[in-house]
């Protein structure tokens, strides 16, 4: 495939997918801008090289109807600040305005058309639909990460319809997919991999691919209690999924198998509540006492995990490893991002990605010190559990 660069856009018309599903208060305002910060480089290749941009999102899940709550007008005004452009949007997805307005479309101009999702026709991936959209540009630039992993109209549907010549994926998606490749198929050893969270039922299919290509896994969060149990220790209250202990044990022997070191946690900062305010004790992690559960890790782990992170140079932070919500059992986590942060200082590659753990480093000011943190959740969970995005996918074929 072609890179955005080897493109010149000049005096053309250029469809970009972007994923501005971005989150809104009660008067409809935007809260966070990253989604469209993200995509603006994207946007202002197109515009430098003098071609226009008509922008295609979807906004929440008005199901294919069509809702004022959810309408795009809300998200212009930002949209337009971000860019430093004043951005038109239409009032209907392909219809008459959405037509008229892309026909009318001068260089330097940006359109956005209205929710994808206000047509049925986006989610059920719809050919006819995908044509209609297609035949307002010259071009398709996919740089939606955040919705590679839908087979919708917008997202991957719409790829048919223009040659190698005329798509590409933009700067964001680059990114994103250069990151999980570095991660899984061409990072420096050794590979690390850091998988919080709560269970173990969630991040099993991610182990089962990630396994192969790392030499070390970290575990923590409240997915360590199954793993303990499992072996015979003592857990107390602690979150453990009963019926996956025998999968645990699985996993155990499965990454001896492939020469993968395994730490699990050693101690624990045990509460006598899920609440900030819990009563807390120091345990080790095969010893707590009924009535107490595990919500952070403990001094000793911090230390030893430290320890681990220090010698990688490439890492895959997944999920948090204790209950960092409250500020009373953050402490792992937090301790975690600064041993990232050291080594990436050093030269080590580090991604975080999918769920909680972006929250996490957010929260906690990680962001800029991590190499990178991906934007799509669920896109990037599916890429961790080695789905092939059909985002991606559609655009490969020619
Ligand atoms: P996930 O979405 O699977 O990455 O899970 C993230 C959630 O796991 C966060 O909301 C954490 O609060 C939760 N979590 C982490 N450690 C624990 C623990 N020890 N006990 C219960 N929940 C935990």
């Amino acid at each position: 495939m072609k890179k955005l660069d080897q493109f010149n856009f000049k005096g053309k018309k250029v469809l970009i997918r972007v994923d501005f599903n971005v989150p809104q208060d009660n008067a409809l305002r935007v809260t966070d801008k990253t989604r469209i910060q993200a995509a603006k480089p994207t946007i202002m290749k197109v515009l430098e090289d003098g071609g226009s941009v008509i922008l295609l999102t979807h906004l929440g899940r008005p199901k294919g109807n069509k809702s004022d709550e959810l309408s795009l007008r809300h998200i212009a005004g930002t949209v337009s600040d971000v860019l430093g452009i004043v951005v038109d949007v239409a009032t209907d997805v392909v219809g008459e305005d959405a037509k008229a307005k892309a026909a009318a479309l001068s260089p330097g101009n940006v359109l956005m058309l209205e929710n994808m999702r206000f047509r049925e026709e986006e989610e059920k991936g719809s050919k006819d639909f995908a044509e209609q959209l297609a035949a307002l540009g010259d071009y398709y630039i996919n740089d939606a990460f955040g919705t590679a992993h839908r087979e919708h109209a917008s997202t991957a549907v719409i790829a048919q319809f223009f040659d190698q010549d005329h798509k590409a994926f933009g700067y964001l998606m680059d990114k994103e997919l250069a990151a999980i490749d570095k991660v899984l198929h061409s990072g420096e050893k050794p590979v690390l991999a850091i998988l919080g969270g709560a269970k173990v039922s969630s991040k099993i299919t991610i182990i089962d691919n990630i396994l192969p290509a790392i030499d070390k896994l970290i575990i923590g969060g409240g997915m360590t209690y199954t793993f303990i149990k499992a072996q015979g220790g003592e857990v107390g209250d602690s979150i453990c999924e009963e019926d996956k202990l025998d999968l645990a044990l699985k996993i155990l022997e499965e990454a001896k198998r492939q020469n993968v070191e395994v730490y699990l946690p050693t101690d624990v900062i045990a509460a006598d509540d899920f609440n900030n305010g819990a009563k807390t004790q120091i345990v080790p992690v095969d010893k707590i006492p009924e009535g107490w559960q595990g919500l952070d890790i403990g001094p000793d782990s911090i230390q030893k995990f430290q320890q681990v992170i220090s010698t990688a140079n490439t890492i895959l932070w997944n999920g948090p490893v204790g209950v960092f919500e409250f500020e009373n059992f953050s402490k792992g986590t937090k301790a975690m991002g600064d041993a990232i942060d050291e080594v990436t200082k050093k030269g080590a590659f580090s991604l975080v990605g999918g769920g909680d753990s972006v929250a996490a480093v957010k929260q906690f000011g990680y962001e800029d010190k991590v190499s990178y943190v991906s934007t799509g959740g669920g896109a990037m969970l599916e890429s961790l559990e080695g789905v092939k995005l059909p985002g991606v996918a559609a655009m490969e074929k020619s």
